[in-house]
């Protein structure tokens, strides 16, 4: 199988790729962790390391035939993690920061089970910064956006599968930024921040079109959206859903928003504010057996 381990620390569409898929193509990528793996102990604080060299991506990789106005899903089929990952207070950021001093602790993750002081609870790997290329620019990964990027969605496990616009020709797919453990909000900047392994079958979809990312699980689809502010990210995800349902079952959207009310969950996937970065939502729908899917079969 095809193994990727190059980085880039931002998603643009001038990179170089580093390989050549086919839609339906296996790819491995090995990962780094979201300090590009600086901090090597409790003793390393996160002011002690070179800021320019943090959330890398592995890739970006070229899918053939993907042109703008495609959409690439990404199912992700497995998820690997070291054995040890660490999780870190950030200066300056997250509600709880007055009231912490920096640290960096050390986690052990083994046989499914992560080790935190005198507690064991289960892991939940996911995948924190995963998307396509911008139309022209360049967005650091730590920054989510339309594309993807530092989306931190503690959804994004294996078994999910994942839809990108294409805004470049071939996609330009990379991933990074695992976590072995992450709550929604990500308070105090960190998961448990880890390197591995991530398997993804690549899925091009001609025929459906897309403005943000979307995730889907066993029983929901999630659209996410990002913004400064908690109200435009808000509505840029609930936006989105709404034009699902009300394209996919026929609704007029007054129906599709009393639906998404009732039935839908309006949450939070990152906002570790005070923070540089954009805050993540999603808004997430049920799949309703009775009804058609809202997204297309990749
Ligand atoms: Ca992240
Ligand atoms: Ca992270």
């Amino acid at each position: 199988m095809l193994l990727i381990s190059d980085v880039v620390f931002s998603f643009s569409p001038d990179h170089q790729p580093v390989a050549r898929v086919k839609p339906g193509d296996t790819v491995r990528f090995k990962t780094k962790d979201c300090f590009c793996d600086q901090v090597t102990g409790e003793h390393d604080l996160v002011t002690t390391i070179d800021f320019d060299r943090v959330n890398p991506a592995s890739g970006p990789v070229f899918v053939e035939g993907a042109e703008p106005g495609d959409v690439l899903c990404a199912e992700i089929l497995s998820i690997d993690t070291a054995d040890k990952g660490i999780a870190c207070t950030l200066p300056e950021s997250g509600p709880l920061i007055e009231w912490c001093e920096l640290r960096t602790k050390v986690i052990e993750v083994r046989d499914g089970m992560a080790y935190f002081n005198d507690l064991v609870f289960p892991v939940r790997p996911m995948v924190g910064v995963i998307g396509t290329a911008p139309a022209s620019g360049s967005v650091v990964c730590g920054q989510p956006g339309a594309h993807g990027g530092n989306l931190d969605c503690k959804f994004m496990r294996a078994g999910a599968k994942a839809y990108f616009p294409v805004r470049t020709k071939g996609a330009l797919f990379q991933l990074g930024d695992l976590h072995a453990s992450m709550g929604d909000g990500e308070i105090s900047g960190t998961g448990i921040e880890i390197g591995g392994d991530v398997t993804v079958r690549l899925h091009l979809m001609k025929s459906f079109r897309l403005d943000w990312p979307m995730l889907e699980t066993d029983d929901m689809i999630h659209t996410l959206a990002s913004g400064p502010e908690f109200v435009a990210a808000q509505r840029e995800a609930a936006r989105q859903m709404q034009r699902l349902v009300a394209m996919a079952w026929g609704w007029d959207e007054t129906d599709a928003a009393l639906y998404l009310s009732v039935r839908g969950d309006s949450a939070i996937c990152q906002t570790c504010q005070p923070s540089s970065f954009d805050m993540v939502l999603r808004m997430g729908a049920p799949k309703e057996p009775s009804k058609p899917r809202l997204v297309p079969l990749p």
